[in-house]
């Protein structure tokens, strides 16, 4: 193989350049990034950034070393088997990395609204977050409860628009995500309401209620940046297609990070994981499978979140639970774990109990049996279940 091209210069994009070289790989790489910035991390994007702790967030990489051909401002367009188009012409390859990661869904309506995707994106919000600014935030998941923290914190009348039955409800579900609206203290949290349209001023919601807002902030989700694939003879569905190898149904491609939807062999599902964990790890099978080595992704998968003063993480794939159990109430620091129905834990969740989520992470891995009636036992560690 002489030239591989990755496309997509995120946290995915550069691991895989990084596994190439570690793996020996002595060809050509390019490596091609819509954004003017060099590759950088998007988790402080919500958190120290828009906090005014940190101005950037720059992936700690020498693209010199590596050898890389790096070409910000530059997006893939389309692909055909052995080139990518761009908007700076054709670049032929024989072999493929997509790590284009994903795009943020926008509100419909003509407003002025943001999104935070990007550390532009970040700046601009920073910007707006000014004392006394009224904020209207839609989407009470990961994003829109970080985004809504930061308001809080800046001094901002906040409004939190949602349209499940409570915050977070689409990553966990209602149940747990009913325990969190506590949180939301000093914030007004509309749950069961949609925004209709973003206007000149402020929102419309679907039943016609008009909310001002001086700033608008879209946290309803992102959907696979694959559009430029759409054409390809490549399998998409939620993402790009791919094996537990990481392989596309293109000879010669992989897809890696928030843009892939891999198939778990532990958990007998396919996975398509927006967090930061998989475009950190799954780089490394990435490269080893282009480079023909015999390489399995199949993680735990985990994550986490800073929202109002709490570290939430997560780590498993609840769809494949089936009883929930909770560890502590939800005034304090708790935990919540679903269990199969052999007493094996598909998934973790902690608010403040890192132990829980270090010892269930391990725990799923090794596909351990858990013991319900001391589970629910906050004092008894997870590990002596
Ligand atoms: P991306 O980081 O999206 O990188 C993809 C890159 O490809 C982008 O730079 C994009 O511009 C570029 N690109 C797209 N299309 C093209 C094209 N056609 N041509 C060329 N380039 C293209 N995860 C956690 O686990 N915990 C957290 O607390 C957390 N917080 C987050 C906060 C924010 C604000 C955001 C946005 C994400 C957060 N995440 C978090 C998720 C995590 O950051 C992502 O999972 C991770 O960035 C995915 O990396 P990636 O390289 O796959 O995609």
């Amino acid at each position: 193989m002489d030239h591989v091209v990755v496309v997509g210069a995120g946290l995915a994009g550069v691991r895989t350049v990084e596994a190439l070289r570690g793996r020996g790989f002595g060809g050509r790489i390019t490596l091609v990034g819509r954004e003017r910035h060099r590759p950088y991390d998007r988790p402080p994007l919500t958190k120290s950034v828009l906090l005014g702790e940190s101005d950037t967030t720059f992936v700690d990489t020498d693209l010199a070393a590596l050898r890389v051909a790096f070409r910000p401002g530059v997006s893939a367009t389309a692909l055909r088997p052995g080139a990518v188009e761009t908007t700076e012409g054709e670049l032929r390859y024989d072999g493929l990395v997509i790590a284009t990661g994903a795009d943020p869904v926008r509100l419909p309506g003509d407003g002025p609204q943001h999104v935070l995707r990007t550390l532009d994106d970040a700046h601009e919000l920073r910007a707006a977050l000014v004392p006394g600014a009224r904020v209207v935030v839609a989407g009470a998941g990961w994003v829109g409860a970080e985004v809504a923290t930061a308001a809080r914190r800046a001094g901002c009348a906040v409004t939190v628009v949602e349209a499940g039955p409570a915050p977070l409800a689409t990553a966990v579900g209602p149940e747990i995500g009913a325990r969190t609206e506590r949180w939301y203290d000093g914030i007004d949290l509309r749950l069961g309401a949609m925004v209709h349209s973003v206007e000149e001023g402020g929102v419309e919601l679907v039943g016609g209620e008009f909310l001002d807002a001086h700033v608008v902030v879209a946290g309803i989700g992102v959907r696979p940046a694959v559009q430029w694939l759409a054409d390809a003879d490549l399998d998409l569905h939620n993402g790009v297609v791919v094996d537990e190898h990481l392989r596309a149904s293109l000879p010669g491609t992989v897809a890696v990070g928030d843009c892939a939807a891999w198939w778990s062999r532990r958990f007998q599902d396919r996975l398509r994981v927006e967090h930061w964990d998989t475009a950190l790890n799954a780089p490394e099978v990435a490269a080893a499978s282009l480079l023909g080595e015999d390489a399995v992704y199949d993680p735990v998968p985990y994550f986490w979140s800073e929202q109002f003063g709490h570290m939430v993480q997560y780590a498993g794939h609840h769809p494949a639970g089936e009883r929930l159990l909770y560890r502590g109430g939800p005034e304090g620091k708790w935990s919540a774990v679903w269990l199969r129905g052999d007493d094996t834990l598909a998934a973790v969740f902690a608010v403040d109990r890192p132990r829980d989520l270090v010892q269930g992470r391990r725990i799923i891995g090794a596909g351990s049996r858990l013991d319900a009636e001391r589970l629910v036992d906050p004092d008894v560690p997870l590990r002596d279940c």
